[in-house]
C-alpha cells in the first residue's frame, strides 16, 4: 500500500511516530493509500527547516521569489490533470470540479507573482523640514496551514503562496483524508526553485495540529475547517500569541424574490447545494422563497435534480460524487430521515442510493427537503452533504430575519429581477459574500474571500489583499538627513515644523 510521508527540507521524509491514517478512494470505499501522521517531534522538524530557510528567503529579493512563482504557476498549469486526478482519488469529487479547483488555487499563485504591486508600501516626504517617512510592510517569519479535506488543493493554494511571496516560510498540515494533492504542490514547488524549507509539509491530525499551536517559532496560523475546529484554532492560538484567522463552517441561504427568473433559480439551486456532493463552504444548502414562490420553484429543481448522474468521479458522464467517508454519508443521511420525522416533507430522498458495480462506494443521492422550519436540525445544522432545504416565508422582511438569525455567515446570494431588492440585501445581510443572482459567489482572487460570526474568527479574511495584510507586518521608518544646521538640546516632545 502507497504511504503518504511528510515533506520537510525539500524532499519526502518518511513518518518516524509510527502512526498512519487510512486514506479511502470514496467511489469504492476501498482503503488505497496510508499517510504519515507527525509527532510534535516531526513537527518541530518541520519548524525548524522553515526557520533556517526563512533566514535567506525573508531576505531574498523580490525579483527572486516572483521567478521562482511565475514557473511555478506554469508547472501547475501543466499538471492540472494529474492535481486534479489526485483530488477525485481521494475526495470523490468528479475531475471537472476538481479542474475548476485547481483553477481557483491557481488565480491565488497568479496573483502572488504581483507581489512587488502589493508590497510597495507608502512614502511621505518632508513630513517636517527634512524629514520623511516611509511605511513597509515586512514577513513574519515560520507561519502555518492548516486545511479542510474538501479543498484539496485550493485551500492550501489560498495560503501558501502569498505567504512565501510575502517572504515567510510555511508548514502546511493538510487534511488526512486526502494528502496526495498538496504533496504534489509541494513537488513542483520544489521544481519551480522554491528553495528547500520554505514550503514544508507535515500530515497528521490533533497531534500535529496541537502541535503547530504551541510552537513558539511559528508566527502565525491560517485554518478553514469546521466552526468548533476553527474557535478552537483561534482560541488556542491567539492564547499562545500567534495571529489567527480561522476560516469556519456555513449554512449558506439563497433567497428567491417573486420577481426572480424561476429558471435561473432553480439552476443555481441544482448548481450550488449539489456540487461536490453539497460538500462546499460555500455550497447553497437553504432556499428561502417568498410569497408563492416556493411550488413553482420546487418543481423546476425537482424536474432536474432527477436528472442528475451520480457515479465515480473519474467517468466523464458523472455530475455529482461520493461522500467523503462512510460515516459522513450516514451522518448526511440521517438529517434526511431526521427532517422528515421532524415534520418537513420529503420532496426526493436521495438516502439509500447506490451506484452498481461501486457498492461499497460512500453513496447518497440528492435530497430535496420542503416546509423546513428553523427548529429543525436540518435547518439548524451544517449538514455538508446534497441536502436542499426549502424554508417558505411570506416577506422579504421575514426572509432577511430568518438569514440573518443563522449563527453562520458565510455566502448568501439573492434571486431577484429587482435592483432596489438586491441593493438593499446587499446592505442588510449578515455575511462576508453576497451573490446577486449569483450562487456561489467565491470572490476572485484580488479580492478577499472570508465569512462573518461563526463562519470566520480573527480579523483577515484570506488571500487578496487581506492575505497580504495577514501575512506581513507593518513598519513605520521616519527618517532625517541632517542639515549642518539642524541638532542643539530640546528636551519637548518631538513636533513637526
Ligand atoms: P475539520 O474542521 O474536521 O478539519 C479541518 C482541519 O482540522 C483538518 O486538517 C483536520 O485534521 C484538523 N482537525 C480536525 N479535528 C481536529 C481537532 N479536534 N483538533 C485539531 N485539529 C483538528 O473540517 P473538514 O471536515 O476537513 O472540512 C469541512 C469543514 O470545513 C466544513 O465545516 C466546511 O464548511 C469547512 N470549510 C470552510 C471553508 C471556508 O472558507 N469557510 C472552506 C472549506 C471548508
Amino acid at each position: 500500500m502507497k504511504t503518504i510521508s511528510h515533506w520537510i527540507g525539500g524532499k519526502p521524509v518518511e513518518g518516524v511516530s509510527g502512526n498512519y491514517g487510512p486514506v479511502y478512494n470514496p467511489a469504492t470505499g476501498a482503503q488505497e493509500k496510508q499517510v504519515a501522521f507527525a509527532s510534535a517531534e516531526e513537527v518541530d522538524a518541520a519548524v525548524r527547516a522553515a526557520k533556517e530557510a526563512f533566514k535567506e528567503w525573508g531576505t531574498s529579493s523580490l525579483a527572486k521569489r516572483t521567478s521562482v512563482l511565475f514557473r511555478y504557476r506554469e508547472l501547475i498549469d501543466a499538471h492540472r490533470d494529474e492535481i486534479a486526478q489526485l483530488i477525485t482519488a481521494e475526495h470523490g469529487k468528479v475531475h471537472s470540479d476538481a479542474l475548476g479547483e485547481v483553477a481557483r488555487g491557481l488565480e491565488i499563485v497568479e496573483l502572488a507573482c504581483g507581489i512587488p504591486e502589493k508590497l510597495k508600501g507608502e512614502l511621505s516626504t518632508q513630513v517636517s523640514t527634512r524629514v520623511d517617512v516611509a511605511a513597509i510592510r515586512q514577513s513574519l517569519g515560520v507561519v502555518a496551514g492548516i486545511t479542510p479535506f474538501n479543498f484539496p488543493a485550493m485551500v492550501p493554494m489560498w495560503m501558501f503562496p502569498l505567504a512565501v511571496a510575502c517572504g515567510n516560510t510555511f508548514v502546511l498540515k493538510p487534511s488526512e483524508k486526502v494528502p496526495s494533492a498538496a504533496f504534489k504542490l509541494a513537488e513542483l514547488a520544489a521544481e519551480a526553485g522554491l528553495p528547500d524549507g520554505v514550503l514544508n509539509i507535515v500530515n497528521g491530525d490533533k497531534v500535529a495540529v496541537d502541535a503547530i499551536l504551541e510552537h513558539p517559532d511559528i508566527a502565525a496560523v491560517s485554518f478553514v475547517g469546521s466552526t468548533p475546529i476553527a474557535k478552537y484554532i483561534h482560541t488556542t492560538g491567539t492564547a499562545n500569541g500567534k495571529r489567527v484567522q480561522a476560516l469556519g463552517g456555513a449554512k449558506n441561504h439563497m433567497l428567491v424574490l417573486p420577481d426572480a427568473d424561476l429558471d435561473l433559480a432553480a439552476d443555481s439551486a441544482i448548481n450550488a447545494a449539489y456540487g461536490s456532493a453539497g460538500e462546499r463552504c460555500m455550497a447553497i444548502s437553504v432556499v428561502v422563497a417568498v410569497g408563492d414562490t416556493a411550488d413553482p420553484l420546487i418543481g423546476k429543481i425537482k424536474e432536474r435534480a432527477d436528472k442528475l448522474r451520480i457515479g465515480p468521479g473519474d467517468d466523464p458522464a458523472s455530475e455529482m460524487g461520493p461522500l467523503i467517508t462512510k460515516v459522513h454519508r450516514d451522518k448526511v443521511a440521517s438529517y434526511v430521515t431526521g427532517a422528515a420525522a421532524q415534520g418537513a416533507d420529503v420532496v426526493i430522498d436521495g438516502t439509500g442510493y447506490t451506484v452498481e458495480g461501486y457498492e461499497d462506494g460512500h453513496w447518497i443521492g440528492v435530497s430535496l427537503l420542503d416546509n423546513v422550519t428553523p427548529e429543525m436540525d436540518a435547518y439548524r445544522d451544517e449538514i455538508f452533504g446534497p441536502v436542499l432545504s426549502v424554508v417558505r416565508v411570506e416577506t422579504y422582511e421575514q426572509a432577511i430575519e430568518l438569514m440573518n438569525n443563522s449563527p453562520w455567515g458565510n455566502g448568501t446570494a439573492i434571486f431577484t429581477r429587482d435592483g432596489g431588492a438586491a441593493r438593499r440585501f446587499q446592505l442588510e445581510v449578515e455575511a462576508g459574500m453576497v451573490g446577486v443572482n449569483v450562487p456561489i459567489p467565491v470572490p476572485v482572487g484580488y479580492h478577499s474571500f472570508g465569512g462573518w460570526k461563526d463562519s470566520l474568527f480573527g480579523d483577515h479574511h484570506i488571500y487578496g489583499n487581506d492575505g497580504v495584510h495577514f501575512y506581513t507586518r507593518g513598519k513605520v521608518v521616519t527618517t532625517r538627513w541632517p542639515d549642518p544646521s539642524d541638532g542643539g538640546i530640546n528636551l519637548g516632545f518631538p513636533s513637526n515644523h
